[in-house]
């Protein structure tokens, strides 16, 4: 495997036993040298703070570092102030996001998708920011048709975004298909594979419904079938996921990011698994 685009997504602590627990996952993540680790960003003002908190400590130990920054429930003015704070820190890359507002939340913000944030961004701070944008080769849930949720990914990297990173899925054809489709638009900018990790089948059937990530029928019963056999639940997961990642790489993905959800096992060993590939 010829050094590929790594990355590794964490979601900000929200205690300080939750901090202590993220920094020993960090610093054993660290030693596998990702390009960056990336921190989420809760929509509506939940953990804008703990996001710029994580990517701060992050970026202190020498790494680099990208907040996610959402901007539905955001305005000009809030969003322009969090750029200033981002710049202030030295903070060079984002991934920018529409996110989703939690429910009863209220009216959104000044921004509607994010495609306008990007443009906001290359506004108000020109080349500063290298820029990811999010991509669903299993189409975005709530997306018209898969039509309209390309050409909406479209519109993001042609507002400025540099790069993009795919939801997590396990099928990897839509990859493939997301990726070709892409290319006939005339995109050029690398589309790195979302590589969510299987530990739990619980956790994972949950986010699944809520991103509208498929999982293989095939996978399912099978996870189903081990019922409170964890260990059997994870290693047919990362079997399952080497084999994924290893065909995204053999394809052409220019690289993986990995959903961490803040835990250094399942991330190591499938990076492992695949150094070897
Ligand atoms: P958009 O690109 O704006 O798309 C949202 C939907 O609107 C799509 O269905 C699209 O097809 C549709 N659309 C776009 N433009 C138009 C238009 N003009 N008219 C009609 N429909 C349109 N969420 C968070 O809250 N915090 C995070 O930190 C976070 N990190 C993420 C990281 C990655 C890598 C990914 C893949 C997702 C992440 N999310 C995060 C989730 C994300 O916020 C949700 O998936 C959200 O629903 C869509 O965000 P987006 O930036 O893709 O939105």
């Amino acid at each position: 495997m010829d050094n590929p685009n790594f990355s590794i997504e964490f979601f900000p602590p929200k205690t300080a036993e939750g901090a202590d627990k993220l920094r020993v996952t960090r610093a054993k993540l660290s030693e596998l040298k990702p390009k960056y680790f990336s921190v989420t960003f809760g929509a509506g003002g939940t953990t804008q703070r703990g996001t710029l908190d994580t990517v701060l400590e992050i970026m202190a130990a020498g790494e680099d570092a990208a907040p996610h920054l959402s901007c539905v429930g955001g305005t000009r003015e809030s969003i322009r102030a969090i750029l200033a704070e981002y710049k202030s820190h030295n903070i060079k890359r984002l991934v920018a996001l529409r996110g989703d507002l939690p429910s009863g939340y209220g009216a959104a913000g000044e921004f509607r998708y994010a495609n306008e944030l990007v443009e906001f961004i290359r506004q108000e701070t020109g080349d500063w920011f290298h820029i990811e944008v999010a991509a669903y080769p299993e189409v975005h849930p709530q997306a018209r048709s898969p039509r309209d949720d390309l050409l909406a990914f479209e519109r993001k990297i042609k507002a400025g975004a540099n790069a993009a990173i795919t939801q997590y899925f396990y099928n990897a054809d839509a990859y493939f298909q997301f990726v070709e489709q892409a290319q006939k638009l005339g995109i050029t900018a690398p589309i790195v594979a979302g590589i969510m990790p299987i530990t739990n089948y619980t956790q994972l059937m949950r986010f699944s419904d809520m991103c509208g990530a498929e999982i293989p029928r095939w996978v399912r019963l099978k996870l189903a079938s081990f019922g409170d056999d964890t260990a059997s639940i994870k290693a047919f997961g990362l079997d399952v996921v080497t084999a994924l990642g290893e065909r995204l790489l053999k394809g052409g993905a220019p690289g993986l990011h990995f959903y961490s959800m803040n835990q250094a096992v399942a991330t190591t060993a499938l990076w492992e698994r695949l150094a070897k590939v």
